[in-house]
């Protein structure tokens, strides 16, 4: 942790990880950028063709995509025309600066480029673009104060117990027992009951075959929340290693795998049955993957800014650790479920490769998840 005059800078994330861009990958491009304001009067000058302008969440131009739907527009065979002029936005991923009651910059690990362990140090990137965001850092940090103060008063006036760091020195001796379906099924029954959640006197029985099967449908509603998406485009992408751009979406009652081409059209490819999809849990090194993405979850401060997010969605009215261990144990839910959903396809095991490709799968949807804090 490092500290300038204004604020707390955590790169621990990063910590013992590289960068490379892998070629023909272009996942990061299927999100449009947004255009910085100072951006904006070369691509209007250069491309006025190639912006859009956005609404929402608020009034800003972005680059155009490929039939509104697919990929940016400047993304060609998978390169970038516009490399050494792309936006902010563009060159500052797979990072993400969450700024919170510290700032802490957070590692997309859906970018495969991070898994490769070769290329650019991904601490002395972090800390770079930390210097190169100061500016904007400073104006956020001083909102979020505010945001987090309030919260901590909400907290107060419904007398509701929060310390997070205590909520997160309990997890952490217990982040292998992720392995354990039987402990994932049952800390997110007792993160639902309405006693206070204590991890020291939790019971972890055996499941038989209903209690099993209580959690695979409990893993698919949660599936179907966020794969089940009104419009296909908007349903996430898994980028797999052929660099195919796979996306499933929950149909009714069934799976529909497509795959989205560079032109921006859907191919469907094949139907899957939520039920063929049985929920494994993680095999030798796929444990230790596991068990490091998890730890990483523990000490993500947009993680616990989500679960703030749920206690003032729940008016104050649930306990902390509830909420927050029951936040843990879905994200590991959604993992395991997806990396099981790609074994179905794939025919892999969940191995160090199995688990691997379900935080691919997962990982960007957990960095968009709703967060009291903000990015930048
Ligand atoms: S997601 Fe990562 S590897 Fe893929 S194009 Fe973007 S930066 Fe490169
Ligand atoms: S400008 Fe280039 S790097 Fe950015 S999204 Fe478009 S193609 Fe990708």
């Amino acid at each position: 942790m490092s500290i300038n005059n204004s604020y707390q800078v955590d790169l621990s994330e990063l910590e013992g990880r590289k960068l490379t861009c892998i070629e023909g990958c272009g996942l990061c491009c299927l999100c449009q950028p947004e255009l910085l304001e100072q951006e904006v009067p070369y691509f209007r000058k250069n491309y006025p063709n190639r912006i859009v302008a956005k609404r929402q969440p608020h009034k800003h131009f972005a680059l155009s995509m490929k039939k509104k739907v697919g990929s940016c527009s400047f993304l060609n065979d998978r390169r970038c025309d516009v490399y050494s002029v792309r936006p902010h936005f563009c060159r500052q991923f797979p990072f993400h600066i969450h700024v919170g009651t510290r700032v802490q910059v957070e590692l997309d690990l859906s970018c495969r480029g991070v898994w490769l362990d070769k290329g650019e140090d991904c601490v002395t990137l972090g800390t770079q673009l930390v210097a190169e965001n100061d500016r904007a850092i400073k104006q956020v940090f001083a909102q979020s104060g505010d945001v987090y103060r309030q919260y901590y008063r909400n907290c107060m006036d419904m007398e509701c117990d929060c310390r997070p760091q205590e909520l997160r020195d309990e997890m952490a001796p217990r982040l292998g027992m992720f392995n354990d379906l039987n402990f994932i099924a049952a800390l997110l029954e007792a993160s639902a009951e309405e006693e206070e959640l204590d991890l020291q006197t939790l019971k972890v029985p055996e499941m038989d075959a209903r209690k099993l099967k209580e959690l695979e449908d409990a893993a698919i509603e949660a599936a179907r929340d966020s794969l089940g998406t009104a419009d296909p485009f908007d349903a996430p992408i898994y980028c797999a290693e052929d660099n195919a751009w796979n996306i499933f979406r929950f149909e009714d009652e069934s799976i529909e795998r497509y795959v989205l081409t560079d032109e921006g059209d859907l191919d469907h490819i094949s139907s899957i049955e939520p039920e063929a999809i049985k929920l494994q849990a993680p095999v030798d090194s796929g444990k230790n993957i596991m068990e490091s993405y998890m730890a990483l979850l523990n000490r993500r401060d947009s993680l616990l800014g989500n679960a703030f997010h749920l206690m003032d969605e729940y008016a104050y009215e649930d306990y902390m650790s509830n909420i927050y261990y029951g936040v843990m144990a879905t994200s590991a839910l959604d993992v395991l479920w997806r990396a099981s959903l790609l074994s179905n396809v794939y025919g892999n095991r969940l191995d160090g490769k199995g688990i691997r490709e379900g935080i691919i799968y997962y990982d960007m949807d957990r960095l968009d998840a709703p967060t009291i804090g903000s990015f930048i």
